[in-house]
C-alpha cells in the first residue's frame, strides 16, 4: 500500500475561489484590473519560436532584478510567484520538530507550505484593528521557532508594520529566518529591502502579481543573504521561471512610469471607496495595499450574492466575522460595486442593519 508522508494529511487546500464564467469582475484574488504595461505585452508579442524551444537561463533576471532592488545578484532569487519563494523557504528551514510562526488572520500560503514540511504552525492573533502583534510575536518565540512571516502590508487588512517592531522581531529571533512578505510593497513604498544581507536572518518576497498586473506570468523574488539563498537555489528546479517572465523582466522593471500611475489610480479609487463605505456606515481598515477589509455584519451573505447575481466576485472572509475583502479596481468598476451595495442596503430592513 502507498503510505504518503504523515504530515500531508494535516495540509489544507488553499481555497481559490473557481473560476465563473459568469464572474466578470473578479475582485477577489487582489490582481490588477488594468493589466500590464502594454510595453511587456509588446515584448510577448516579438517573442520568436526559436526563444520559446530554449530552457530560459534565469541568471540574467537575477542580475537585473538585483540592480533594480539594489542588492547582489548572489541575494536574489528570481521564483514562480511569491508562492514559491514562501515554499522554498519552508523547505529549505523547517523540520518537521519545528515552528513556523504567522500572524493571523494571514495568507493561507503559509501555513499550507509549513504543513508540507511537518512543522507546527505558531498562530499568533493580530492586535485590535489588526495591529502588529509584536510583543505577541516575541513571546511566542521558542527554541525551536524557524520561520517567522512578516506580511508587510497586511493581507488582509491592508494594515502596514511598523520599522522598529519588525528590527525587535528580528532581534528577538537570531535562530528564525524572518520573512517579510512585501507582496504589496508597491502600493506602500516602505521596505526593508536595503537591510538584506546586512541582517542575517531577514529575507525579503516580493511579487510581479500585483502592481505589475502579472499574476499570470508566476514572477516572484526571493532576496535575503547569500550564503542561505546560495542554498535555497539548489532547491529549485532549474527553469522554475518561464520565459515569458524572463523575456518580459527587462520591461517590467523598464516602465516605472506605468506601475506609478497604476499605484496612483487604486490610492485615489481607494480614498473613494473609502469615503462610500463611511457615508454607508460600514466598518473598514485604511488600507496600504490594492484592497480593503470590510465589515458588513449580519448583511455580509446577501450583499456577496447580490454581488455574485451581478457578476462581481468579492471575497469572503468566513475567519473574521461579518468581513469581506474587495480588491481595488479601476474607478468605474467600484462605482458598479457601491451601485449593487447601496441596492442591498436599500433593499435591507433598518432593523437588520443596525448591526452593520
Ligand atoms: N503573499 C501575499 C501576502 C499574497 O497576498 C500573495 C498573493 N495573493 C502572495 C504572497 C503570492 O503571490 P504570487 O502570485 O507572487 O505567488
Amino acid at each position: 500500500m502507498l503510505k504518503l508522508r504523515k504530515c500531508l494529511d494535516q495540509v489544507r487546500e488553499y481555497q481559490s475561489p473557481a473560476p465563473e464564467p459568469t464572474l466578470d469582475l473578479r475582485l477577489d484574488l487582489n490582481e490588477s484590473t488594468t493589466g500590464c504595461s502594454p510595453r511587456v505585452l509588446a515584448r510577448i508579442r516579438a517573442l520568436d519560436a526559436k526563444t520559446l524551444a530554449l530552457y530560459p537561463p534565469r541568471e540574467p533576471g537575477e542580475e537585473m532584478i538585483a540592480g533594480f532592488l539594489g542588492i547582489k545578484p548572489s541575494e536574489a532569487l528570481l521564483t514562480n510567484g511569491a508562492d514559491e519563494a514562501i515554499d522554498l523557504l519552508c523547505r529549505a528551514f523547517l523540520e518537521p520538530e519545528d515552528e513556523i510562526i504567522v500572524v493571523v488572520p494571514a495568507f493561507n500560503m503559509y501555513e499550507i507550505f509549513a504543513q508540507g514540511t511537518g512543522a507546527t504552525t505558531v498562530r499568533v492573533p493580530a492586535g485590535p484593528d489588526f495591529s502588529f502583534p509584536a510583543d505577541g510575536i516575541i513571546a511566542a518565540i521558542r527554541p525551536r521557532t524557524r520561520i517567522i512571516v512578516i506580511t508587510n502590508p497586511h493581507n488582509p487588512s491592508g494594515h502596514v508594520v511598523q520599522k522598529t517592531d519588525i528590527y525587535r522581531v528580528l532581534k528577538a529571533a537570531p535562530d528564525a529566518a524572518v520573512l517579510l512578505d512585501e507582496a504589496y510593497f508597491d502600493f506602500y513604498g516602505e521596505t526593508m529591502m536595503g537591510e538584506v544581507g546586512k541582517i542575517p536572518n531577514l529575507f525579503v518576497a516580493r511579487t510581479f502579481s500585483k502592481a505589475y498586473g502579472l499574476a499570470g506570468m508566476r514572477l516572484g523574488v526571493l532576496a535575503g543573504p547569500e550564503e542561505h539563498i546560495a542554498v535555497i537555489r539548489r532547491l529549485t528546479s532549474p527553469f522554475n521561471v518561464n520565459v515569458f517572465a524572463l523575456e518580459c523582466l527587462a520591461e517590467a522593471l523598464a516602465d516605472q512610469e506605468f506601475i506609478a500611475g497604476y499605484v496612483e489610480q487604486v490610492r485615489s479609487t481607494r480614498a473613494w471607496v473609502q469615503r462610500e463605505l463611511e457615508k454607508l456606515g460600514f466598518q473598514y481598515w485604511p488600507s496600504h495595499a490594492n484592497f480593503i477589509l470590510v465589515n458588513f455584519g449580519e448583511m455580509r451573505a446577501a450583499i456577496l450574492s447580490a454581488m455574485t447575481a451581478q457578476g462581481i466576485a468579492l471575497r469572503n472572509r468566513p475567519d473574521i466575522p461579518g468581513c469581506v475583502r474587495i480588491t481595488i479596481g479601476t474607478q468605474p468598476e467600484m462605482e458598479r460595486v457601491l451601485t449593487v451595495l447601496k441596492q442591498v442596503v436599500a433593499n435591507t430592513p433598518v432593523a437588520q442593519q443596525v448591526t452593520r
